[in-house]
Order: C-alpha cells, then structure tokens, then sequence
C-alpha cells in the first residue's frame, strides 16, 4: 500500500468499509445454530475470501474470522471422513459442544480454522491509521465495530480502490499536501 498522504482528507474507516448503505447486509456465520447445508448454501452464494463469526444475529458480537477456503476444505472432508456430519449437523465455532437432542447428527466443530483475535478498528478510525496497521501487519482484512458490534469488513482492494476515488476526484489536494 502506498504512501499515506492520500488521506489527510481525515476519511475514516466507516468511509470505507464494506457493505456500504444500498449493498445486502454483511455475510456472518453464528458461533453456533447454522447447519452444515446453511453454511455451504452462504459459502457458495457469495465470492467473499472470509467471513465473520458472530455470537448470534441479534448481538453482532465478534467471535472470530473464518477464510472461506478453510470452511470449503474443512466441510468437504467432514462429510468424507466424520462419522455421521451431514448437511443437517450443527457447525459450532464454541469452545464446548451443544447440547442436542438426542436424535440430532452429531455437529462440526470448526474452531480449530477460526482466527480468534482478527484485527479490528472502530468505524471512527482514521484511515491513515488504519492504512498504517494494514501495511505494518500485512494484513489481508480488518473488521470494523461499534460499541462493540459488528459493522464492516475492510480488504486492502477497498482500501486501494478508495485510495485511486480520491486521487480521481480530488488531485490537486494530494500534489499539494
Ligand atoms: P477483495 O476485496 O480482495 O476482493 P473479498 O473477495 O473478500 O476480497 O471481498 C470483496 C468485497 O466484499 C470487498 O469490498 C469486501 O469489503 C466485501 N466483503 C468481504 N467479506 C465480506 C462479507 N463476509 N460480507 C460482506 N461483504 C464482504
């Protein structure tokens, strides 16, 4: 990523995250409750590279972040090896089991493929600083919060495409700052 200048327009991170205002809601999966067939049918109607882990849809509350790469192998090789996962069986990113009714497959507990510390930054945060953290830590994505919820995703490409919208729209600022 280049040079930081382009942002002393002080633009900050809820500037450029995704999913902006008329775009569908951000793609999450919950710590527990989705089925296997639930997250392979989310997986697969989306091209996202990962996705967040949330408590539940109500609280918004960041648990993790899953690459779909890790999600797509880890589930295809469940339904070969796992005794018994099939597309009704529970995913589960929590540290213990679900209680289940007796009679209910046994779940995927996918844990092991979650980052349980993705980077985030609060909708308010400068994007120079934010720039800064991408380039220092080489980071692919950072999540955005607020008050603790779950609002957005930042990838470097939206980081890159905002930097050329303001080099487009406001030139002269940059060659003189
Ligand atoms: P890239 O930005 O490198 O193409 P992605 O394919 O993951 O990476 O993301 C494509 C676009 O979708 C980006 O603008 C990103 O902010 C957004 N995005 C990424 N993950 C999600 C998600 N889980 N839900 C909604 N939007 C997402």
């Amino acid at each position: 990523l280049e040079a930081k200048e382009e942002f002393e327009h002080s633009s900050l991170a809820v500037d450029v995250m995704r999913p902006r205002r008329a775009d569908p809601a951000l793609a999450v999966l919950t710590q527990e409750g989705m089925t296997v067939g639930e997250v392979e049918t989310l997986v697969e109607s989306t091209h996202y590279s990962g996705f967040p882990v949330v408590v539940s849809q109500e609280s918004q509350r960041l648990v993790g972040f899953v690459l779909r790469r890790d999600l797509l192998i880890s589930i295809d090789n469940a339904r070969k090896r796992q005794e018994g996962v099939v597309s009704a069986s529970q995913v589960v990113f929590t540290e213990h089991a679900p209680t289940q009714p007796d009679d209910a497959p046994p779940p995927l507990r996918l844990r092991g493929i979650m980052d349980l510390s993705p980077f985030t930054v609060t909708d308010h945060t400068p994007m120079d600083i934010t720039v800064d953290i991408f380039r220092k830590l080489g980071l692919r994505q950072c999540l955005v919060t607020h008050n603790g919820r779950l609002l957005g995703i930042i990838t470097k490409k939206d980081i890159l495409k905002h930097m050329a919208q303001i080099a487009n729209r406001d030139p002269e600022s940059i060659l003189f700052n």
